[in-house]
């Protein structure tokens, strides 16, 4: 086995805490040697307050986690970059299409691999359901992600402002699916309801065309009780239902995939298999969508939101 990737870790909050620090605890492709964050901090290991002293502090470093929100990424991203450094970032991989494609670009010329992760995309009936997909005709489809934003982002005020994208950084997830098991598609109409003490969508609705097939996707986080990250479609084999965001898989209500997640182990497995292999790994096609979701959509204001 080779030697593993020295990795440094920045922005230490929710994520870092439930699921990078567990995977990489248990991951021998990697080893966590240094973090960087202006209050959070790991145990056992050196801490900085940016990113900057890290990589002067620690020149041995190999490899860097961004994760703090993707407004404040770009140029953390750069840094590293510019000092050789292959780079994972958290979903969205930023907030624009142009800024990382510029960070590809860089990292193309740079020599080093840059990798936009989408974690949804590892979760366990993801590959069953594209299996199953690609294997039918599909008639339609749809996305309902619904979730309670005061349950699952307490206290989180950068999603609320530009660039935080609102519901679709749960919807982008889904997205982050959709674009991996449908058809290639494009949105054709879009709405954006906005609380009126907002800079970001509380809910939106939008249609795609994907190859004579339609697909409505209907994102909320004024879900209570029971939450909706299910993608459903109509096929000649059956009503598929991808459920519990990407972990279950029924066929015409018939379970057929589902097992534990293990989706961030999985995302530094992938990690490691492109920087051992020299290539970088971004698929903007998620992120597209939201920006066209943001340029094509109408906006309404709806009631204020407080936590
Ligand atoms: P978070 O806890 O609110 O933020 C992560 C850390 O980023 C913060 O603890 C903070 O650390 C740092 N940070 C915040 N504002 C910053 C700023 N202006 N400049 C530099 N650093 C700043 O958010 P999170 O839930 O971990 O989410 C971070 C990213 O992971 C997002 O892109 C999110 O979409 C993605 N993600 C989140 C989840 C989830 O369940 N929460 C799941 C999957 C992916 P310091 O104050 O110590 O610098």
């Amino acid at each position: 086995m080779s030697q593993p990737i020295r990795i440094g870790i920045v922005g230490v909050g929710k994520i870092v805490r439930d699921q990078h620090l567990p995977a990489l605890a248990k991951d021998r492709d990697f080893q966590l040697i240094a973090a960087a964050s202006r209050h959070g901090k790991v145990d056992d290991i050196p801490n900085f307050p940016d990113i900057g002293a890290m990589l002067g502090a620690v020149p041995e470093l190999e490899a860097v986690s961004l994760c703090m929100p993707p407004q404040f990424r770009y140029d953390a991203a750069r840094m590293a970059l510019d000092a050789k450094k292959h780079v994972f970032l958290e979903k969205p991989p930023g907030a624009t299409v142009s800024e990382v494609e510029d960070l590809k670009a860089l990292a193309a010329q740079q020599g080093v691999c840059l990798f936009a992760s989408w974690h949804s995309r590892y979760a366990p009936a993801v590959e069953a359901a594209r299996g199953f997909l690609a294997s039918t005709r599909i008639k339609a489809a749809a996305i309902n992600w619904k979730e309670d934003v005061r349950r699952w982002h307490p206290n989180q005020d950068w999603i609320w402002q530009p660039g935080g994208f609102g519901v679709f950084d749960p919807g982008i997830n889904a997205l982050s699916i959709a674009t991996y098991i449908l058809p290639a598609m494009h949105i054709t109409s879009a709405t954006l309801d906005f609380p009126e003490n907002r800079a970001a969508p509380i809910a939106a609705q939008v249609t795609f065309r994907a190859s004579g097939l339609t697909v409505a996707m209907d994102l909320d986080w004024r879900q209570t009780g029971p939450q909706s990250w299910d993608i459903l479609a109509d096929t000649d084999a059956g009503q598929m239902v991808l459920s519990g965001g990407g972990t279950k898989l029924a066929i015409d209500g018939r379970v057929v995939h589902e097992e534990p997640e293990a989706e961030y182990p999985m995302l530094y497995r992938r990690f490691a298999e492109i920087v051992r292999a020299g290539v970088s790994d971004v698929d903007l096609a998620p992120l597209q969508h939201v920006a066209d979701a943001f340029m094509l959509g109408k906006r309404n204001v709806v009631e204020a939101f407080f936590d």
